[in-house]
């Protein structure tokens, strides 16, 4: 999701790439769940965090969206976003002792945190948001180890193919977000990225681009 936000004021002014270290680390965040409740609709999640989800849980995305995640409109396009529930807007996945209970396959959006990342040019950087987590004295660690997904170059490029390919279409429907164009295209992007489930005995990332051809 875009966001309009002054970098200096909410990071420590740096930007980091997969290889640098950052004072990220939480220590297991022993305690602390409070960056899990009341997000709102800011963790949106991508192809891959959805079929990570299905596939850890061994569910479908429908049975996903009628429990732990819910449908909304994100700069235009209809996407999936983790659901915060009851009075303290607590994610789905949150057990009685405050933990996660997805944690080898949680979103990429929970794997960052309190990482960020700004898009810039034909690329993009991490930053370190320096008011959302509440652990002093975080440790340094090294991103790619930080977020923790495995072929971590192959990761990185589909997370800027997918924001690439979203904010092309997000351009086409902006003129008229209720017309016709944008009912098809969101319905489109549902079905293809994440309604029909990704074959788990082939490369993930090579079906991604697959589809993104024949999306046009
Ligand atoms: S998926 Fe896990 S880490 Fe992410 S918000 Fe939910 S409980 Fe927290
Ligand atoms: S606020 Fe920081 S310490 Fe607390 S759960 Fe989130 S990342 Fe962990």
């Amino acid at each position: 999701m875009k966001r309009q936000v002054d970098l200096a004021e909410i990071s420590d002014g740096r930007r980091y790439g997969a290889n640098d270290m950052v004072k990220a680390d939480c220590g297991g965040c022993e305690g602390c769940s409070s960056c899990c409740e009341g997000m709102g609709k800011s963790v949106i999640l991508d192809p891959y965090d959805v079929q990570e989800l299905a596939k850890g849980l061994s569910l479908t995305f429908e049975q996903l969206l009628a429990s732990v995640l819910e449908l909304n409109v994100a700069d235009g396009l209809i996407l999936p976003n983790l659901k915060m529930a009851g009075e303290q807007e607590r994610c789905g996945f949150l057990d009685g002792q405050g933990r996660c209970r997805v944690h080898p396959f949680r979103p990429g959006f929970c794997r960052m945190f309190p990482l960020g990342r700004i898009y810039e040019g034909d690329g993009f950087w991490y930053f370190l948001q320096v008011q959302e987590c509440r652990r002093q004295n975080r440790g340094k660690v090294k991103v790619r180890k930080w977020i923790g997904v495995p072929e971590f170059s192959r990761y990185e490029k589909f997370v800027l193919a997918w924001h690439g390919f979203l904010k092309k279409w997000q351009g086409q429907v902006c003129g008229e977000p209720d017309g016709e164009l944008a009912r098809s295209v969101c319905m489109r992007i549902l079905k293809e990225f994440y309604l029909r489930p990704f074959d788990g005995g082939r490369d993930f990332y090579g079906q991604f681009e697959e589809r993104v051809r024949e999306f046009g």
